[in-house]
Formats: C-alpha cells, sequence, structure tokens
C-alpha cells in the first residue's frame, strides 16, 4: 500500500466507494463523476502507479482484471450491447489518479476517441 494513495485507501476500505466487485487481487467500484450510465473502475490491490510501471509479474494479474471487467459488463447487462475499456497513462493520457486503474463504460452509445 502507497501512502496517500486514495486508491489503495479505497481498496483497504479506509476510504468509502461503492464497490461492485472485490477479490484478493482487484477491487471494482462506481466512479464518483460517471460519464456514463455504467462507470466503474477496476484497480489492483498492488500499488502500481501507471500502466507503463508494469512488469512480467504482472501479466496474470492484468488478465485477472479483464475478466473481471467482462464479467462485470456482463452482469451490468452490457455484453450484448457492448462497452469501453480505458486506461489513461500519464498526464497528455488523461490520468489524474496515480494507482493503475481501468475505467468499464457503458450503458449509452460512447463516440469516437479523440
Ligand atoms: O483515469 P483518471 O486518473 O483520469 O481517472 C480517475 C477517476 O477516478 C476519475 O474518473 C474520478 O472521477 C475517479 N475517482 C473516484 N473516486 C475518487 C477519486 C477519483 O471515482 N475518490
Amino acid at each position: 500500500m502507497a501512502a496517500d494513495c486514495i486508491f489503495c485507501k479505497i481498496a483497504a476500505g479506509e476510504l468509502p466507494s461503492e464497490i461492485v466487485y472485490s477479490d484478493d487481487q482487484v477491487v471494482a467500484f462506481k466512479d464518483i463523476r460517471p460519464v456514463a450510465p455504467v462507470h466503474i473502475l477496476i484497480i489492483p490491490r498492488k500499488h502500481i502507479p501507471d500502466l507503463t510501471a508494469i512488469t512480467e509479474e504482472d501479466r496474470e494479474l492484468l488478465g485477472h482484471i479483464h475478466l473481471v471487467a467482462v464479467e462485470i459488463a456482463r452482469q451490468m447487462g452490457l455484453s450484448e450491447r457492448g462497452f469501453r475499456i480505458v486506461n489513461n497513462c500519464k498526464e497528455e493520457g488523461g490520468q489524474v489518479v496515480y494507482h493503475l486503474h481501468f475505467h468499464l463504460l457503458g450503458g449509452r452509445q460512447l463516440r469516437i476517441l479523440g
């Protein structure tokens, strides 16, 4: 756990959040400022600052995160309609919170990225 990391604190239950899924490796919770009817953040419990910090050791974890994302999408009724998984990496990628996270977005027609 990294000191002063809000997502580490959410994963540890030290900050409130609307958790929709949790296991020994990942936590998924509702984004506090949703930009779509479904907007879930999926994070590893392990503190990884951003996508460039992943290592070979994280290979299984990243696969697991995607399997969890698809399962949540299925439970939210999005697996037929479609959805988007987004990772914002560092400043020009629009990253604000420096604990690796994937946005699961859906429930409306999403625009082409730009
Ligand atoms: O990918 P990026 O770092 O820009 O996204 C951070 C996301 O974390 C934002 O969508 C923001 O609304 C969300 N957030 C949250 N709960 C917090 C702090 C930020 O859901 N306590």
